[in-house]
């Protein structure tokens, strides 16, 4: 019988990567928890409307990518294909946002109906920020200061770089929309496909678009800046103020515009060379007027989203995976007859007690001495520990380097943790 493959596009995350997948979270939730950030997890199933509603109907995302489907009642769910929704659902259900400020994350996977390919998944993994109840720059400027942070903790530092733009309130971006659709309505023959359908429905994506021949006439088209109102333009001073206060170089890209609707005024990404086409490793903005759209009372808000899968790649691409993470063994304790067996599962549990964060592995499954030392070096432990039934009569184990020289030796029971661990602090 044929065997039955994982869909496309949805990835398994096998045994060997898991180690980097931990690391990089545990720096992530580290840095964040630096900051006073609190986590937040929401289901990843939501009621259609809540994206529609939020993302916009005339978006990439509701057009084209979204995993919608009938429950068995009949209702319209979808796999949630950002996060952003679900986090202002969630905080609006639960009153978090009831004169208050917020600064929440979470993590997890989300959905989305592209063309896999490098750094693309149908099913890929964020880790999203969002911070709800301020107005000013300031917390903009935290939101980009404490990435800038977790680029440094990752030694990715040197290879990201920091767009920023401000695309202002939606009645500035309306006046600006007319200007840029009367000039590019002169050029409706040379468009691409895409930006042509985008004329009609949501012509500031066609900033985004990558036709070198749209982005061509783009070179001769008005500039949001120009269209900007004073109090995003006061904003995104405020923004760029606090970023050289804080020594984070950044360039203001005036094409930036995101592809979802919810944004105004501030807008950013951290874009890297390192990963070819799919340079975005973090996108996010501000969004004062979602939480009301979506029936709540005004609440300023601002986010972001990284991409996992990307970082992770560029971690493995530029070698920036600390030697110490990996999912190899400390120690690989062997039993060898009925009474060793026995004697092993004591003083791996015993070893286990003392030595918490350390890999203590026992030997299941039976098998010759040289099996079980053939699995023993292929954990990836440092040591082997050997108890038969000498070593069960003299109350010693067996002590044997398996990644240096040295010759075996017989360790004392009670003296076994306290030697292993400076052993392997030694290392
Ligand atoms: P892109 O321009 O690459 O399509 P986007 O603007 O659709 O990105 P967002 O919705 O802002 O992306 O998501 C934030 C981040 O999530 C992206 O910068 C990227 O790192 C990651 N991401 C988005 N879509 C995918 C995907 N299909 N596969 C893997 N990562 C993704
Ligand atoms: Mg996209």
């Amino acid at each position: 019988m044929a065997k039955i493959k994982a869909i496309r596009g949805m990835n398994d995350i096998l045994p060997d990567q898991s180690p980097v997948w931990q690391y990089l979270e545990q720096t992530v939730s580290r840095v964040l928890r630096n900051y006073g950030y609190h986590e937040i997890r929401m289901p990843i199933v939501e009621q259609t409307d809540l994206f529609k509603r939020s993302i916009g109907e005339v978006t990439d995302i509701v057009e084209k990518e979204m995993y919608t489907f009938a429950d068995r009642n009949g209702d319209s769910l979808t796999l949630r294909p950002e996060g952003t929704a679900g986090c202002v659902r969630a905080a609006e259900e639960h009153g978090l946002l009831f004169n208050q400020t917020r600064k929440l994350w979470y993590t997890g996977p989300m959905f989305r109906h592209e063309r896999p390919q490098k750094g693309r998944y149908r099913q890929f993994h964020q880790i999203g920020v969002e911070c709800f109840g301020m107005t000013g720059p300031d917390i903009d400027a935290e939101l980009l200061i404490l990435t800038a942070r977790l680029w440094k903790a990752l030694g990715l530092a040197p290879h990201v770089r920091l767009e920023i733009n401000s695309i202002g309130t939606s009645e500035a971006r309306k006046t600006y929309r007319q200007a840029l659709v009367d000039y590019l309505s002169n050029y409706r023959d040379r468009l691409d496909e895409d930006s042509l359908r985008r004329l009609e429905t949501n012509p500031l994506r066609i900033l985004d678009s990558k036709a070198p021949e749209t982005q061509a006439i783009l070179q001769d088209a008005p500039d949001l800046v120009d269209y900007l109102d004073e109090a995003s333009i006061e904003h995104f001073a405020g923004l760029k103020q606090r970023l050289e206060l804080a020594g984070i170089e950044y360039t203001v890209n005036s094409r930036l515009v995101r592809g979802l609707d919810y944004y105004g005024k501030t807008v950013f990404e951290w874009v890297t060379d390192s990963l070819g086409a799919q340079g975005t490793v973090c996108a996010g903005g501000r969004y004062d007027g979602l939480v009301e759209q979506l029936g709540g009372k005004p609440t300023p808000a601002v986010g972001f989203a990284m991409g996992i899968e990307r970082l992770v790649l560029m971690l493995e691409t530029l070698e920036r995976v600390p030697a110490s993470v990996s999912g190899d063994a400390d120690v690989y304790v062997m039993g060898m007859g009925e009474a060793g067996e026995a004697e092993a599962l004591k003083v791996s549990e015993a070893l286990r007690e003392s030595m918490a964060q350390q890999v203590v592995v026992l030997h299941c499954g039976g098998g010759s001495f040289k099996s079980q030392m053939k699995k023993a070096d292929r954990s990836g432990a440092r040591y082997a520990l050997i108890i038969g039934d000498n070593e069960v009569e003299s109350r010693t184990v067996s002590l044997k380097p398996l990644r240096s020289e040295g010759e075996q030796q017989a360790v004392s029971q009670s003296e076994l943790a306290d030697t292993l661990t400076a052993l392997l602090a030694a290392d």
